[in-house]
């Protein structure tokens, strides 16, 4: 019988789509950046159907690609345009199986989306960490696979860190049920890191035992404006001493994104009464302290005095506070219409976050005299998204002709600081090429030798992450 019908069999018909039109919105990437075509778009219900339809694709070797929200931005959820391969959906896999106050954990499934756990475990009185501007369309077993990061990393860490227990089926079809929901156990290797992360190419993660936190109930966010950014990493340690660790979030703020922001965002005004180069929006976050406003308030008072802050706004409505979010969350967005940017997602050492910046600006202009530099993230990560804007007479193609050249240099520089060329949104297709000429031997080599162990038909995603 034909792969497809024996799907069928197992999963129904109505979870098999094949046609083209119903599979569009699932081998078309969130930037439209990556297309492909699928042979079918399969959407189980139950890990036992997913390690059913994974034996039928073994047994075929008919490669597979997990898809979760399709949100990565690196096409990794993609396939490619030969047409071969099965999209395998988790979106209809979406129940939460447990919450447990006392342990402090819920146990979901994979096709969870990530404001559903936010939600679930905030009606719980706990507070789930995980929070991307993608959190209502990408799913948990999604940002598992990608290790994504998100505004409160500094504090709560990233997925990885808020992993117990998973559960996977393997490229085989048989299902690891390794859904533990301990903090400690120190049995030999730590099998689920190694999926985490893995961007679906060493098996399909169907289930996860994932850490709740005490919810934060007080929170107070400033816009502080600083005279360079290395006044940034300075205020971002003073406000961690003052604060006792209650910073949970610090975003860096250029005035080139506001002014995107101001211009390209309907009804929205610059909140900084002065014009300042640099910002930083930090939070504070506590589940027992009610006086956060007078904390900020001497943080700041402290940064005036040491001449790391310039100005500061400390709004005392909840309604403002979230207007300064939403001036964050609004800059990837107020890009596009300024023209064409060469996107970089890159890490390096917290402390060398300003050297990153003069560096990497002094080496795009090089190239590109005029450019724009356009660069806002998770400082307090060592994370920058530093997008490169063409000059505003440019011709958009021509300026994106450079992207090779200008992202070369950019990722010399973070690698030879020890940094990263992909600090949250994964390898995917996007930089597969990247991955084997900055990774080492050694480690291309190991990583290779894993993936053979685990997929040696490499049916599962293929061409993704590791080529
Ligand atoms: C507006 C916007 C803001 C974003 N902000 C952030 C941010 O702040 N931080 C950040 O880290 N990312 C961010 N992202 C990127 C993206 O949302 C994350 O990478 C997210 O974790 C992807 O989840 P997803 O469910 O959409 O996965 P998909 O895009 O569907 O898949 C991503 C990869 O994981 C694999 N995969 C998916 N589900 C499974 C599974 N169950 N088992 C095995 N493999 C699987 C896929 O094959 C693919 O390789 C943002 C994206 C957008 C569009």
């Amino acid at each position: 019988m034909d792969v497809i019908a024996q799907i069928s069999e197992i999963v129904g018909p109505n979870a098999v789509l094949i046609d083209e039109a119903d599979m569009q919105g699932f081998v078309v990437e969130w930037r439209d950046k990556f297309f492909g075509k699928a042979r079918a778009v399969v959407q189980p219900k139950t890990t036992e159907e997913v390690a059913e339809v994974v034996k039928i694709c073994a047994a075929s070797k008919t490669p597979l690609v997990p898809q979760g929200g399709n949100t990565s931005l690196v096409g990794g959820s993609i396939p490619f345009t030969g047409g071969d391969e099965i999209i395998l959906s988790l979106s209809r896999m979406n129940t939460i199986r447990d919450v447990d106050p006392l342990n402090g954990t819920m146990t979901v499934d994979a096709g969870c989306i990530l404001a559903n756990l936010q939600q679930a475990a905030l009606e719980k009185g706990f507070h789930f960490p995980l929070r991307i501007g993608s959190e209502g369309s990408c799913q948990i077993g999604g940002n598992i696979s990608t290790n994504a990061g998100g505004v409160q990393v500094l504090h709560y860490g990233n997925a990885r860190e808020q992993v117990l227990g998973l559960e996977v089926v393997l490229p085989d079809g048989r299902i690891w049920d390794g859904l533990t929901s301990l903090r400690k156990d120190n049995t030999g290797y730590d099998l689920k890191q190694l999926f985490i992360g893995a961007e679906g190419t060493l098996g399909i993660v169907t289930g996860a035992v994932v850490k709740m936190y005490p919810e934060p109930k007080y929170t107070q966010i400033a816009l502080v404006a600083i005279p360079s950014v290395e006044a940034a990493v300075e205020f971002l340690s003073l406000a961690r001493q003052m604060s006792g660790d209650q910073v949970t979030a610090i975003e860096l703020i250029s005035r080139y994104c506001i002014d995107m922001v101001v211009r390209h965002v309907p009804n929205f005004t610059d909140p900084m009464p002065t014009r300042y180069d640099w910002h930083l929006l930090v939070e504070l976050s506590s589940s027992s302290t009610p006086t956060l406003k007078e904390l900020m308030e001497n943080i700041l008072a402290e940064g005036l005095e040491k001449g790391i802050v310039l100005d500061a706004i400390v709004p005392a409505s909840e309604a403002q506070q979230q207007r300064l979010w939403n001036l964050r969350e609004e800059i990837s967005g107020a890009q596009k219409p300024e023209g064409g940017s060469i996107k970089h997602d890159i890490s390096v050492p917290v402390s060398r976050f300003a050297d990153f910046i003069r560096e990497a600006d002094n080496a795009v202009a090089k190239i590109v005299p005029d450019f724009r530099s356009v660069a806002f993230g998770h400082i307090g990560d060592g994370n920058v998204h530093y997008n490169p804007m063409q000059p505003a007479d440019m011709d958009r193609e021509k300026y994106l002709s450079h992207w090779e050249e200008i992202s070369r240099v950019v990722h010399d520089i973070a690698v030879n600081m020890r940094g990263s060329i992909s600090a949250e949104h994964g390898i995917g297709r996007l930089k597969a090429d990247d991955l084997v000429h900055y990774k080492s031997e050694v480690e291309i080599e190991l990583m290779r030798k894993i993936k053979k162990a685990f997929d040696p038909d490499g049916i599962m995603n293929p061409g993704k992450l590791l080529k």
